[in-house]
């Protein structure tokens, strides 16, 4: 019989603290903390994860939140805490990587933690039910030759598709090509298909050869060669020409990243750009490929969602918040037309997808390949200082070549709904010869203006500072600031004349006036009132491939990133209405505009030209279009900026204030000002502008100004980051709504 040991004295000493363990939760609410919890009373809380969902009373309400830290100690009382209301079961929604950049990105957008991870949660997660399942059937190609009817194309694209896959592909994948779960059950019927129903997948080098390989030219070559090794992270600016082949470099650079069994991120900067991505991707990596857009379902993106955080797609390409999808192993990130405003975020959470994707680099230890033609001055300065890799690429692939641009004065000459006699003749001598024409216009509806005849007022929206447009189709008048409708009036309401004459031309003039100069020949528009979802865009981008002779009259939707190769005229009807606006960055908008839409030509076998329509053809920029050197036209506009203290080299806080009337708006941003100056230690030398009022001084009804903050350090930067959010709790007015924006894209 064993004796028990003597107990040392020390054993003796009873410890009747129990430790607590307390869950520090980020709640969905615009608060700057975190709100601690108690686990539930358990033993085992080794299953409680940092990253998992959470449901919680708050208030009165049940809110899921996300668990932020794990701790023994709080400052709340403890008699206080609530316990959370049911034991965390899920996997955890943000790994430490992808918490830590969101952390990174509330502290630096001065954003509410909460908000920030709810914003990167799949809308599905955000409400308090179980997470869906994924499906997990694979398809796979059986040695039986198809002799299905010559006519089954689809079937057929189906069935070469999956043959081109050893492992087999994924349902989901198959989803993208729209084969229905009934068709494949019916190729497997016949014998054509075996299917698997298992989640045991994981990346292996054998799914990263390329189906159908682009041999790269040597200006591609060199450029792949150059960009670094997909080893740690590094950041390059990789500034190619429109049509250089910049899309076949970064699929290399995927091959590469799958081979090495990882996972790669493609953001696009438009959801209508996502099939023509997808399948040039789909058709050179035979690889799982998911897609995050807005376009999708919430169950759609769900189901992407999963499959990157699993590892069961290998690339994800997406749109600006596929940044925060979370990965098994992310070796690489490319952000296609990096200087798209459309990365930024402009309500709500605030924050750049492109400066995001740096960060998350930095954060994963994974390169980042910022692509673009005309590189954003942000990028750009980034270079120039070092901090990028500077990869370029300055001729087009294949037989396209660059277009001759030339420009049309239009002081003088009347306009036929936004045409000049000899755009409208180059147009005509196009079409006759079978080609297809772009007519650029950045403006949507029938006129920007409606004026009484009478007295000549212009027609202002009732809720904003600001003129309806008039549209056609069908005839209303819109402000396209707030979205108020109204019928367009009988009757000026000052002069009671029943006469008004619409001013300027959108595209739905544009398209009106071609159609009835060239009733032979299809005029095709692109805009969002025509595009409003995906079927609408492929019934036109397959009309455009068809190649017979068109017109496409657009706004700036028709020129990112289309590949398309019969057309050989772009018209651009009001250069001078993209280049001057209040804002600074307006030329560089303007410039990457033109460079744009003029690389929509010339990128088949036939040349292309770009006629210019402008009234001031003296003017500098137009010598940098006309020679293709964006480039040079960006560093001058650089060194301006750095001359003014303006951003990219100094860095932009903007703070705007929202409510019924602006004595109310300007009162606190006033004492925001004192608050800062208060918190700021008094090196910090940021300089505060305003507050003023927007040059929109009315929106939706809501009166609106800003104060702006410029800073020329990092540090100075970060001190201003971290005394904003206290500085706005104690000057917070109801009835005044303030947000902020960190680098703001509109310059008030
Ligand atoms: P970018 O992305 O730089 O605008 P793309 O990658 O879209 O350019 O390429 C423009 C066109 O040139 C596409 O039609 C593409 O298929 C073609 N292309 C690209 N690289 C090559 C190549 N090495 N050989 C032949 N054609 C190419
Ligand atoms: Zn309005």
């Amino acid at each position: 019989m064993l004796t028990p040991a003597p107990l040392r004295p020390e054993k003796l000493i009873v410890n009747v603290t129990i430790p607590l363990t307390i869950l520090a939760v980020a709640i969905p609410a615009p608060l700057y903390k975190t709100y601690d919890y108690l686990a539930p009373n358990m033993s085992d809380t080794t299953s409680i994860k940092v990253g998992q969902r959470v449901s919680v009373e708050f208030g009165h309400r049940r809110v899921v939140g996300i668990i932020v830290e794990i701790k023994e100690s709080t400052d709340t009382p403890i008699e206080k805490l609530k316990p959370v209301m049911q034991h965390p079961t899920d996997p955890v929604i943000f790994d430490a990587t992808l918490l830590g950049l969101i952390r990174w990105a509330a502290t630096y957008y001065c954003h509410p933690l909460g908000e920030c991870l709810s914003a990167a949660t799949p809308t599905l997660a955000r409400k308090n039910a179980a997470l869906p399942d994924l499906e997990s059937r694979r398809w796979k190609r059986t040695d039986k030759e198809f002799s299905g009817p010559s006519n089954a194309k689809h079937q057929r694209q189906i069935l070469d598709f999956i043959s081109d896959s050893n492992e087999g592909v994924w349902q989901e994948t198959l989803k993208l090509l729209k084969a229905t779960p009934k068709q494949l059950a019916q190729l497997e019927e016949k014998g054509y298909l075996s299917k698997t129903d298992s989640l045991a997948f994981s990346i292996s080098a054998s799914s990263s050869e390329p189906a159908k390989k682009v041999a790269l030219n040597s200006a591609q070559q060199t450029a792949y060669e150059k960009l670094k090794p997909l080893k740690g992270f590094a950041a390059a600016l990789f500034e190619g020409v429109t049509g250089s082949g910049k899309t076949e470099v970064y699929i290399k650079k995927v091959a590469d990243c799958l081979q090495q069994g990882k996972q790669a991120l493609i953001l696009i900067p438009e959801i209508n750009l996502s099939p023509q991505t997808f399948a040039r991707f789909q058709t050179q990596l035979s690889t799982p490929i998911a897609l995050v857009h807005s376009g999708l379902s919430d169950k759609e993106k769900y189901r992407s969602w999963l499959m990157a955080k699993t590892g069961l797609a290998h690339v994800i390409i997406g749109t600006r918040s596929a940044i925060f999808t979370p990965f098994d192993n992310l070796g690489l990130i490319v952000v296609d037309e990096e200087h798209d405003s459309s990365y930024k975020q402009i309500d709500g959470f605030r924050y750049s997808a492109r400066d995001l994707a740096v960060k998350r680099a930095q954060l994963e230890g994974c390169p980042v390949i910022l692509g673009t033609a005309t590189p954003s001055l942000e990028s750009l300065y980034n270079a120039n200082q070092g901090h990028y890799q500077h990869v370029r690429l300055s001729e087009r692939a294949g037989a396209g070549k660059l277009p001759t641009v030339q420009l049309i004065d239009i002081k003088s000459r009347p306009l036929t709904d936004g045409c000049s006699p000899p755009l409208l003749h180059r147009m005509r001598e196009e079409l006759a010869a079978g080609n297809q024409i772009i007519v650029f216009q950045n403006r949507r509806g029938y006129a920007p203006t409606l004026m009484c005849s009478g007295c000549g007022q212009l027609l202002q929206c009732e809720h904003c500072d600001a003129r309806m447009t008039v549209h056609s189709y069908p005839p209303h008048m819109h402000c396209h600031h707030c979205d108020y409708k109204q019928a367009i009036p009988a009757a000026c309401e000052h002069c009671q004349c029943q006469e008004f004459t619409p001013l300027g031309a959108g595209t739905e003039r544009i398209e009106a006036g071609l159609i009835h100069q060239f009733p032979d020949v299809d005029v095709i528009r692109i805009d969002r009132d025509t595009i409003k979802n995906q079927n609408a865009l492929n019934q036109a981008l397959d009309k455009i491939h068809s190649g017979r002779p068109a017109i496409i009259v657009g706004t700036q939707m028709l020129s990112k990133g289309h590949d398309f190769h019969h057309v050989t005229l772009v018209a651009v009807l009001d250069a001078d209405g993209l280049f001057f606006s209040g804002d600074f960055r307006a030329i560089e908008r303007g410039a990457q505009q033109l460079t744009q839409v003029a690389g929509r030509t010339g990128r088949g076998e036939k040349a292309g030209q770009v006629l210019v329509q402008t009234r001031i053809p003296e003017h500098p920029l137009f010598e940098h279009v006309i020679a293709h050197d964006y480039h040079q036209c960006a560093e001058i506009e650089l060194e301006d900026r750095i001359q003014c203290l303006l951003p990219p080299h100094a860095k932009m806080i903007s703070i705007r204030a929202e409510a019924k009337n602006q004595s109310a708006n300007i009162d606190t941003l006033q004492r925001l000002h004192s608050a800062l100056l208060d918190a700021l230690p008094p090196e910090n030398e940021a300089q505060f502008i305003g507050p003023i009022e927007a040059s929109m001084a009315r929106k939706q009804g809501f009166y609106r100004s800003y104060l702006t903050l410029i800073n020329h350090s990092s540090t100075e930067r970060a001190a201003l980051q971290r005394a904003i959010p206290s500085a706005l709790q104690l000057v917070k007015t109801r009835g005044v709504r303030i947000s902020v924006d960190v680098d703001p894209h509109e310059y008030i």
